[in-house]
This record gives structure tokens, sequence and C-alpha cells, in this order.
């Protein structure tokens, strides 16, 4: 290098020449011109005077921004297939690797190091003194653990040692112990780095034989091993070259503060809650040896390769060695698992071909059944349904063809259901019982139809208080909805429903039940709609008339009328020639009562009704409730044979053991023959009217066909819903006729009944006109129900709802039922339905009732009712009304909504909750509080 003057070297540096020579000058070096030259010497005087001075400022800055530590963390996730070994379901393992590496700055250190040694030189000669007889104890000790022990401390302490030394010119004792530390620490390095390594191998190849890998491995930690020995002799030492060889921006490792972590998550070592271990830290270099020779050898040989067999997850040599506490416990039973399950590779066979199944398909199939029957997860017939373009749920029932389809689709072989299922069985029972069994006669069974008003009531209420033999309890009769009475001629039993409701729900559901119609009509007031709507049911259901001219006793009573009105409608009396018999009566006075029922036994004679007597007994529903004392309470007829206390029915849906037989008059039977009726009491549940019964052999048999029966009723009912608004104005519509649109109608008071007969009575143009069918004030009890179902009306409920019975009812049958608080809503919906109207319309949806339990008093709240969600859920900003006997007394909003003092936005069915109403303290337990909200549906026609 040639010598240039002090300009041009300031130029070659990009800087200026007063700074050049003030540089020269602090480096002890007098330029003052600029024309000056520079020798060689000089400049690399003046970098040596820059190196040293601004190289420190520098180092320092340095270390001031960057990290004094960097720790490097790797996440490795990886998945193994693995089977299982038993069935042909392959599981999948995560395989989640970590290292976790710290590089600390070597002059940081040496830094921290030359601070306590300057501090403390004497303590850290006494340190190393003390050290040394540690080490030396160390080398003399043979137990594992001790010597871990030791060797941490020694590495600690050797690190300190060390450090003390290169400030405090070292003593030759103590650099030897530095150096025999070093030794240990590198033994450490090279073993986490050996593991690493070997991770990395078994990440890279899960499928590479075992000892394959172990040399892998072997081999690839060789290098880092080597790598960090030289480090760390260097560390060891020339300690006071440190500071220099580390001021340098890069910062090779120098040591790992911590030996690298590694946890392997496995599905079943970790499920058995086994801690992932670490690594063993700094293990004397003796012990590691041997423990890694051990392992090697071991992969060489195969050994490991064995205990994994069967499909087991492949552990690497490093997962093995820090295992090694455990291993010989887990490796016993490993090797046991691998013998029982080391038929192949993976311990089990895929089949070679799907295996096609016969599924047998029903009627009805639950999808995981279904899936059951096909060995699939419910899930994956799920699946395929939606992929057929259905959405069901694996507890959803799909029917036949839909079922065939979707089995055809997993590839398997639909075959008809041949389980006659327990329905089949009982019939097969009840029918040789009945073949075999010897008949007898038995008393006719009678209703009585009529106009509204016509003295239905007051005919059964005479029939009743005279011919009924009461208890010796005051003549207390009670309402069991059929009774039978004992004439000269023989016994006759009366079914006492309301309406003609009962016959016709009965009817429906194919239960004959009446072998005699008498038909009532009131002598004063001659045949009207529900008197011709009477005849037509009998005759539909093929049963025999007796007209009842009542109300004889009135002035007005026209027989004659009342026959000819007859006679046109094809009911033609005896004395004209015709076949039925006409009797004048009086339900008030009494009179022709006898002639009545004279009339039926003539009648019941002429028929033959005859039965089984003998056996078990099958029969009718007429009438039941819930009662809260006793449980479900039906009446039944029977038909045949005879029910005995004890005995075990199905009953419709329903089942039990009939606790207690009951008369008409409250007495405790034993048993009741054919055509008798008794109240009953036992059953699972409250059974319809019209429900058959039948005794079964024995309680498991009975609970089987009502849970068969139970899955139907729950099919079917999805399909019935015939009864619709929507679809009678349907239905409507296709007639050019004027059109009648039947409502029922239910209030909370009577002048509300009243004003919404009347105001709907007076809606209609050509094409359809309103008929209140009934109306009547309190709750929709079942017979309303049943009334709306035959006459296919419209239910309303004005500030009332139905009852338990009455809502099975429209359950079942599909009745439209509106619950309404206002008047003009009544009508202007009812308007837009006879009208047609298309548009928007607002609805109150029951979103979910609570039934109020207990009331407690709250300081903060006033009342608060203790309720339980019995359906849907109750939501704190929704709109709610308190009802009780199924009336509304109050609408308003809540004030507050909890569950076990907390305050929560809903409640769902089943839950209990503390419900406090704004402006309302008068809850009562019994109440119900309902929660509904308003929806804006589009009318559909
Ligand atoms: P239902 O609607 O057919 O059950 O008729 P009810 O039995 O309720 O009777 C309606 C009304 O007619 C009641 O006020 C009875 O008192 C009255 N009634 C019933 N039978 C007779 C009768 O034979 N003579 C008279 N005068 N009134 C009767
Ligand atoms: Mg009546």
């Amino acid at each position: 290098m040639s010598d240039v003057t002090i300009k041009q070297l300031a130029k070659v540096l990009d800087m200026s020449v007063e700074k050049l020579i003030t540089q020269l000058d602090e480096a002890g070096m007098k330029f003052s011109d600029p024309e000056q030259v520079i020798s060689s010497t000089e400049k690399v005087k003046l970098l040596g005077f820059l190196r040293r001075t601004h190289g420190k400022r520098e180092g320092e800055e340095a270390e001031d921004s960057s990290p004094r530590q960097i720790t490097l963390r790797r996440r490795k996730v990886s998945e193994l297939k693995v089977g299982s070994g038993r069935g042909s379901a392959s599981k999948t393992v995560n395989v989640e690797v970590r290292g976790k590496r710290t590089y600390v700055k070597r002059s940081a250190m040496a830094e921290d190091a030359e601070g306590e040694a300057e501090r403390d030189e004497a303590q850290a000669k006494l340190d190393a003194a003390e050290e040394a007889r540690m080490h030396e104890e160390a080398q003399a000790a043979e137990d594992a653990q001790r010597r871990e022990e030791e060797a941490q401390r020694q590495a600690e302490e050797a690190e300190a040692a060390a450090k003390a030394e290169a400030e405090a010119a070292a003593k030759a004792e103590a650099e030897a112990k530095a150096r025999a530390e070093a030794e240990a620490e590198e033994e450490r390095q090279r073993q986490a780095a050996e593991e690493i390594a070997k991770a990395e191998a078994t990440e890279k190849s899960e499928k590479v034989h075992r000892t394959e890998k172990a040399d892998k491995a072997d081999k690839k930690a060789d290098k880092p091993v080597k790598a960090d020995k030289g480090e760390v002799q260097t560390d060891a030492a020339e300690p006071s070259r440190k500071r220099d060889a580390w001021s340098m921006p890069v910062m090779p490792r120098l040591h790992e503060d911590r030996p690298p972590r590694r946890e392997r998550v496995v599905s079943e070592e970790e499920a058995r809650g086994k801690p992932a271990k670490t690594a063993a830290p700094a293990k004397p270099a003796a012990k590691g040896k041997t423990e890694r020779e051990e392992r090697e050898e071991n992969a060489r040989k195969g050994k490991g390769s064995k205990r994994f067999a069967g499909g087991e997850l492949h552990l690497s040599e490093a997962d093995r060695a820090r295992r090694s506490s455990s291993r010989s416990r887990r490796g016993r039973r490993q090797e046991s698992r691998g013998a029982s399950s080391s038929s192949g590779p993976h311990g089990f066979s895929r089949p070679t071909a799907p295996v096609v199944r016969d599924v047998p398909v029903g009627e009805a199939n639950v999808v995981s059944e279904l899936a059951q029957k096909m060995a699939v997860k419910g899930a994956e017939v799920v699946k395929a349904l939606f992929k057929m373009g259905m959405m069901a749920t694996i507890n959803q029932v799909i029917d036949h063809d839909t079922a065939t389809l979707v089995v055809e689709e997993l590839g398997h072989n639909p075959v008809p259901e041949d389980d006659k299922g327990a329905e089949a069985t009982l019939l097969e029972q009840a029918a040789s019982y009945e073949e075999e069994g010897e008949k007898v006669g038995r008393p006719p069974v009678v209703t009585i139809m009529g106009h509204v008003d016509h003295g239905k009531t007051s005919l059964l209420d005479y029939i009743r208080r005279t011919k009924v033999a009461t208890g010796e309890a005051g003549g207390i009769t009670q309402h069991i909805g059929a009774y039978h009475v004992t004439t000269p001629k023989g016994v006759i039993t009366f079914l006492d429903t309301p309406g003609h409701a009962a016959f016709t729900a009965m009817r429906a559901r194919g239960a004959q039940s009446t072998d005699i119609v008498v038909l009532v009509v009131a002598a004063d007031d001659g045949v009207m709609p529900q008197t011709i709507e009477a005849i037509k049911h009998a005759r539909a259901a093929n049963v025999p008339l007796i007209v009842a001219m009542n109300k004889m006793d009135k002035d007005e009573a026209n027989p004659d009328n009342v026959k000819q009105a007859l006679a046109s409608q094809e009911v033609v009396p005896e004395d004209w020639g015709g076949d039925v018999q006409f009797v004048p009566v009086s339900a008030k006075a009494g009179t022709g009562v006898d002639d009545l029922l004279d009339a039926v036994s003539i009648q019941a004679e002429l028929m033959e009704l005859t039965a089984v007597a003998d056996g078990r007994a099958s029969g009718v529903v007429v009438e039941s409730s819930l009662d809260r004392g006793r449980g479900p309470v039906s009446t039944v007829l029977v038909q045949q044979g005879t029910l005995k206390r004890g005995d075990f029915v199905v009953c419709g849906v329903e089942y039990g053991r009939m606790r207690a037989l009951l008369d008409e008059t409250g007495q405790q039977v034993d048993e009741a023959g054919p055509s008798i009726p008794v109240q009953v009491l036992g059953l699972s549940g409250v059974p319809e009217a019209g429900d058959d019964f039948i005794v079964v052999a024995d309680e498991k048999l009975a609970k089987q066909v009502a849970q068969e029966r139970q899955q139907k009723r729950r099919e079917t009912r999805m399909v019935s819903k015939a009864n619709r608004l929507e679809d009678i104005m349907a239905q409507m519509g296709q007639s050019e006729q004027q059109q009648q649109l039947n409502i029922l109608i239910k209030a909370d008071v009577q002048g509300s009944a009243e004003a919404l007969r009347e105001s709907l009575s007076a809606i209609g143009n050509e094409l359809v006109k309103v008929n209140v069918v009934s109306s009547g004030v309190g709750g929709i009890t079942e017979s309303d129900a049943t009334l709306a179902a035959a006459s296919k009306a419209l239910l309303i409920g004005f500030n009332v709802r139905a009852d338990a019975s009455a809502r099975k009812v429209i359950d079942t049958s599909g009745l439209d039922v509106r619950y309404f608080s206002i008047i003009y809503d009544v009508i202007d919906q009812v308007k837009q339905a006879a009208s047609g109207l298309m548009g928007m319309e607002v609805r109150e949806e029951i979103i979910g009732i609570a039934e109020v339990r207990d009331v407690f008093r709250s300081s903060k709240f006033g009342a608060v009712a203790g309720s339980m969600v019995v359906e849907g859920v109750v939501k704190r900003s929704k709109p709610i009304r308190v009802l009780r006997d199924n009336t509304v007394i109050f609408e308003g909003e809540l004030e507050s909504l909890r569950r076990f003092k907390e305050n929560v936005e809903e409640v769902r069915m089943g839950t209990e909750c503390g419900i406090a109403v704004k402006q309302y303290n008068d809850v009562k337990s019994g109440d119900q509080i309902e929660c509904f909200e308003r929806i804006e549906v589009a009318r559909s026609l």
C-alpha cells in the first residue's frame, strides 16, 4: 500500500479531513496539513486505536441493543397412522416434537463472571478448592443419582471457577478441574445434540428400520457434537480471549442453559398421565456413554423393534433413552402386547372385500339403529343421507324407502324386516284367545247424541240419578264418563261423553264402542244441524238409532213434526212403517225414560250382542285424565273378557298394572266383564279416548308394545297436519259454493266469548261464511279439541290455553290453535283467512312455559316464583303471561330471571329457575308463566 495524504484518506473513508486529523491526534499522531502523507504504519496505528476506542463503544452499544441471550424454540407436529390391531379402523397419533435451545452471549457471561470474580476473588478461590474436592468425590462415587447431582453442581461451580481463573491468573489445580468440568459439559451437550439429531431422524422417516435409524441418528449426531466440543474447550482453556471473540455480532452457541427438552405427545402414554420427561441433565460422561452404547447395541440386535411390533407406535431411540427409568415395566407390557397382536405387520388384516350385510329395513327406521345394523357409525349414515339431500339426525326416524336407498348407498343389501314386533305377538295372543272363548250375551252400550240444548245431559243425568245404584256415602256419584244401569230387562251401559266428539274420535281410531245411538231431539225444536250430523255419524258407524223425543212436557212439543223431519232424513218411525223406535220422553219430568230403556233393551236383544266373558280383557278408553293425587285415571269400557285388578295392560301408547278398578259410584271392584265401564288406575300415562286396551301376559310385553306404538304414533303425527287453517281454506278454495269456516272459541270471560262470537259470525262474503261451532268460557279442554277436530274447526283461545289433554288431541289431529289477547287481532286474522288474503301475519309463538312450584318473597323483586321450565325456553327479554287454570291473568315482562342466584338470559326445559314478574306480585304456586314472542310470518294458503 503506497503512502497517501490525509486528504486522500479522508476521501476514501468518506469523512471530513478535520475529523480525521482529530482522530489521528487522539491516537497520538500529530498531523496538521491535509496534504501531509500518512504512512501505512500510522494507518494501522489509527485503526488499532479506533478499534480500541470505537470498537469497544460499538461493542457496548451492540450489547445494549442486541439480546444477551436467544432462545430458539421449535415445534414440529407430525401424524402417525397406527393400526389398532383389533378392528379395521386405524387411529392417528399426533407426534409433537419440541426443541428449545438457548444461546447466551459469551461476553455477557464473561462480564458477569468478571464482576463476580472481582468482587469476590477470595470466595472464588475457595469455591475452586471446594469444587476440586467435590470432583474427586464425584469420581469415586458409584451411585448414578448422586453423580448426576454432583455433576450439576460441578458444572455450576466449574463455570464460576473457570471465570475466576480467567480474571485472577488461574491456578493449575482449578484449571484441571475446569477442564474436567468442561468435559462433563461437553458430554452433556453431546448427548443433547445426539438426541435432537435422532429425533430429526425419526421425523424424517418413520418407516426406516429401527437399526438404520439409530445408525443414522448417531452419524448425524457426530457433527454437532464435535462442534460443541471445540467451542467449549475454547471457553474453558482460553478464557481471556472471550471478550474479543464474542464482540462479534454473530453469536455462536456457547451454552445450553437447559438441556433440550422434547415432548412427544403420544396418545397412549400421555393419556396415562405420564409427565413428559425431560432429558437427563448433565449426566456424568461415564454413565451417559454406557447407556448410549447399550442403546446402540439394542438397536443393532433389533431388540427394540420387537418391543413395538404389532402396529405399536415407533419410538425413537432418543425417546427410549428418555424413558429408560420406566423401561423395564413398560417394556414388559409392550412385549406382551406385541406378542398378542403380532399376526401381521400391523396386528390385523384389512378385509379384502367390503362386507355386504343384509340390513332389515322396516316401516320406520331410526338412523342410529340402521347404522348399527350396517356396522357403521351413525354419522356415516347421516352423511349419506345428507348427500341424498336429506337432513337427518341420528335419532331421526326415516321411512322405508329412504332407509332402503341409504342402505344401498352404503353398499349393503336392504331386506324387509321380518320381525313382526311385539304388537303382532300380542295380536296373536288375543286372536287365539278370542277364538277359543265361549261367547255369552252382553249388555248394550249406548251413546246419546243430538243437537245442542236438546237435553242430552239432562236425560243422562236423570237416568244416572234414578237408575244407578248409589253407594252408601249419600249417593254421591262420580262422573267417570260412562256408567251402567240395571233395568228389569237387563243392564244398559251409557257412554257419557260431551258432544259427538268422543263418538267420532273413537270411530276415527277404528274403535267401535257403541252398539246403539239414542238420538235426542227436542220435540219443541225439531231436527237441527247437529241432529243431522248425529244421524250421519250413526249411519257411518252402522249403529242403529233410537229417537228420544225430549221436552214432551213442554206445550210447544210437536212429536209429529220431529217424526216428519227425521223421516225426510230416512229415519222412519216404526209406526210409519220404518225400523226406528221413537220414544217420547221428558228428561225434566222423567216421563218416558223407562220406555226408552225398554226400547234400548229390545233393540239390544234384536242385535244379539255377545262377547267372551272369561279370560283376558280388551276394550276401549272412554275418557281419561291426569289426577293430581292418583296419576293417570282412565275410564275404560271392557268389550271382551274380564278385566281384573293386577292385570298388565297395554292401553294405546301407555301400559301398566291395574292398581285399582273403580265403578261409577267410586267403589273398588275386583273385576269388570264385557260392556262394563270401570275407572282404572295404574297406567304409565294418560291414554286418549278411543284408544284400545288389552291385557297382556306380562309387563315386559306390555312395555314393548307400548313403546312400539309410541314410536309409530310419533311418526304418524309428523304427517297428519291436515287440519290447519290453511289446509281448511285450501280445501274450500276448490269448491264453487259458499264454504264454511268453522271456528271454536274459548275465552277467559263470557263478555269476550260473546263479543268474538258475534263479530266473527258477521264475517263472510259470497265465498266463505264463518261459522262459530261453539263458544265458551275457560281453558280449551279435550272435548273442545275433539269437537274442533270433528268439525274441522279452527280453535281460538282468547286469553286461555289448551290443557294437557287438549294439547294431546290438538297434536294428534293436527288442529290449528291460535291464541290471542286482542279481539281486533282475532277478527283481523279470521277476516284475512276467510278472504284468502295473502300478506304478513303477526303471530304469537309461545316459546316456553314455566310452572310455578313455589313463591318466595324478595325485598328487591317482591314475589319471586320458583319455577320449573316445562316446555321450550323462557327468555328474559321476551314478554310473558301468567296463567292460572289455563286462563291468562297477567301479561307483562320479566323483572329478573335467575338460576342459583345468577342472572341468566334464558332457561331451558327441565330446568328450575327463579322468575320475578315486573309489576306483578300475585304469582301463586301452580300458575304457569308463558314466555312468548311475536313473529311475523308470511301467510301462505
Ligand atoms: P244438551 O246440550 O243436549 O246436553 O242439553 P241440556 O241437557 O244441557 O239441556 C238444555 C236445556 O234444556 C236445559 O236448560 C235443560 O233444563 C232443558 N231441558 C232438558 N230436557 C228438558 C225437558 O225434558 N223438558 C224441559 N222443559 N226442559 C228440558
Ligand atoms: Mg250437554
